[in-house]
């Protein structure tokens, strides 16, 4: 039987690469590069709200600690440390191994040092808290979108709402490849820090696709003072998708489904061409979705014909 110390040990204490004073003192020590900010961001992952109880651990782990790195890639941070405050029902070994190997394979992945946390009896429940490091400026927010710049959204969207849909089975998804390409965007996301890193340059605004489209890009508008319309047509998902984006549960994935983590970003229309240069040599999916404008409305477009919010299915506004 493992008591707290005992978990920390085994499963929490791992090489750190950037850190002055890891996990096993009061607190850690880190210094933060001359010249930069130090960009800070949480996110709770509850059991019952964002992960079933039997969803696998290894993933639980990868995403817990994947949807932070979304963040920072949104505000053209590099991630540098990372901290775990984690509630247990039980002391499960099977569990922690496989939980703490997708932790950690996330934190490799970035090379994020995991540097401290807290451990404690309860319902599971995992806070993460992630750093990152931006040259002062340079940071990429909501509020600098402008009207004329074109709207920009990297990789496919809707396929882990679709994911999500098929595992509560609302939505056959009878193709095995389209299936599991659903799952994996489901479970386990795959932030892009090269596309972060490289917008400060590039972009006036940006925001992590997580709660969907259509509330993300309403967040940059709001906060910039700007309206949009984007061409429903234009937007990327999956092949098996394209065809049926007239399908109301398609077109609610893609517009408003969750948990893409994907960035959405608006630049000048001068910088079209270094965008895509971009997109070709790192093979990074960006697509050019719609336009700013000074309206202060978000309005969809499929084949020029304006979409009405009750078609979308949409009322979050
Ligand atoms: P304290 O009682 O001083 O809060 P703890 O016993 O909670 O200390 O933690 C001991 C050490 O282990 C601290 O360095 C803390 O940051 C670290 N730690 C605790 N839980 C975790 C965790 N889940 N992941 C990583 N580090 C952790
Ligand atoms: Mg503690």
């Amino acid at each position: 039987m493992s008591n707290e110390f005992d978990i920390i040990k085994k499963y929490f204490t791992h090489p750190t690469s950037h850190t002055d004073l890891g996990v096993g003192d009061d607190a850690a020590l880190i210094q933060v590069a001359k010249g930069c900010q130090l960009a800070i961001s949480t996110d709770i992952s509850v059991v019952g709200t964002h992960f079933f109880k039997d969803t696998a651990p290894h993933d639980i782990g990868w995403k817990s600690l994947a949807v932070n790195v979304s963040d920072m890639a949104a505000m053209g941070a590099n991630p540098k440390w990372a901290t775990l405050s984690i509630t247990l029902p039980e002391v499960d070994d099977a569990w922690l191994v496989e939980f703490s190997r997708g932790f950690l394979a996330c934190a490799d992945f970035f090379k994020i040092d995991l540097i401290g946390g807290d451990t404690t009896r309860g319902p599971l429940n995992i806070a993460v808290q992630i750093m990152g490091e931006i040259p002062v400026g340079e940071a990429l927010t909501r509020s600098g979108a402008k009207a004329g710049d074109d709207i920009w959204v990297s990789g496919n969207l809707g396929s882990a709402a679709l994911g999500l849909a098929h595992l509560q089975q609302h939505q056959a998804l009878n193709d095995e490849t389209t299936r599991n390409a659903c799952l994996k965007a489901l479970h386990t996301p795959q932030p892009s820090i090269a596309l972060g890193l490289a917008l400060r340059a590039l972009a006036h605004s940006c925001i992590d696709i997580s709660d969907g489209l259509l509330a993300d890009l309403g967040h940059i508008l709001k906060a910039s003072n700007v309206g949009a319309t984007i061409q429903l047509e234009k937007i990327p998902c999956l092949p098996a998708f394209t065809a049926y984006i007239k399908e109301p549960t398609i077109q609610q994935a893609v517009l408003a489904g969750g948990d893409d983590y994907e960035l959405c970003f608006t630049a000048s229309p001068s910088m079209h061409s270094t965008i895509s240069a971009f997109s070709k040599t790192r093979n990074i999916n960006l697509a050019k979705i719609g336009k700013v404008n000074a309206s202060g409305a978000l309005v969809v477009t499929l084949e020029k014909e304006n979409l009405t919010m009750t078609q979308l299915g949409y009322d979050h506004f």
